[in-house]
């Protein structure tokens, strides 16, 4: 599948979720049918926010099997995240990654209180907080523009911090589309 194909199908999905026409079975059978077991082979890769709301599978209305999902505080790209995202690239010839980034975001805000001089709470948070303060750089006095900023540079880190994606980019293997998820409308802001 192309990546186009790809951004295609999802668009699809994400369009019956907003029209309350899904698809998804996500019951036992489904999880557990022959095509499921005998591997995988998901049509993208979405790099996302650990927040409890914000759940590709249920947004592109998917099933088992269609979405690579990498979820993390802040939707932040460090080596585990990147080298997660390689894996589906190398293994599972995963054609699209999303950088989905989404509204009233948690670790941004806790960013935005320690650049106010709010210290967290343990050495894990700084380090988290710390990271995201680099990606938000200049957009700090604003949630929505940080956001945006965050996960630009998240996509942006993508290519810059591995060979592996910045070539099935540049040989037109995978594409990397960044989007902001609402979590009041339930709909996709695509950026760039
Ligand atoms: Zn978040």
């Amino acid at each position: 599948m192309s990546p186009d194909e790809a951004f295609e199908q999802l668009m699809n999905g994400h369009q019956r979720f907003l029209t309350g026409s899904q698809q998804s079975n996500f019951n036992l059978e489904t999880a557990t049918s022959s095509t499921q077991v005998q591997g995988q082979n998901p049509l993208a890769s979405v790099l996302t926010c650990s927040d409890s709301r914000a759940i590709p599978a249920f947004i592109f209305d998917m099933s088992f099997g269609d979405i690579f999902v990498v979820k993390t505080a802040g939707a932040i790209a460090t080596e585990t995240q990147i080298a997660s995202l390689e894996f589906a690239v190398v293994q599972l010839n995963c054609p699209l990654i999303v950088v989905m980034g989404h509204t009233m975001c948690g670790a941004i805000g806790a960013t935005m209180q320690h650049l106010e001089g709010h210290s967290p709470q343990s050495p894990n948070l700084l380090h988290l907080v710390e990271h995201i303060s680099h990606l938000i750089e200049g957009q700090a006095d604003d949630t929505t523009n940080a956001v945006q900023s965050s996960t630009i540079q998240t996509a942006k880190r993508l290519t810059k911090h591995s060979d592996i994606i910045a070539r099935a980019v540049t040989n037109g293997e995978v594409k990397i589309v960044t989007c902001i998820y609402d979590l009041s409308t339930g709909q996709l802001n695509f950026l760039e």
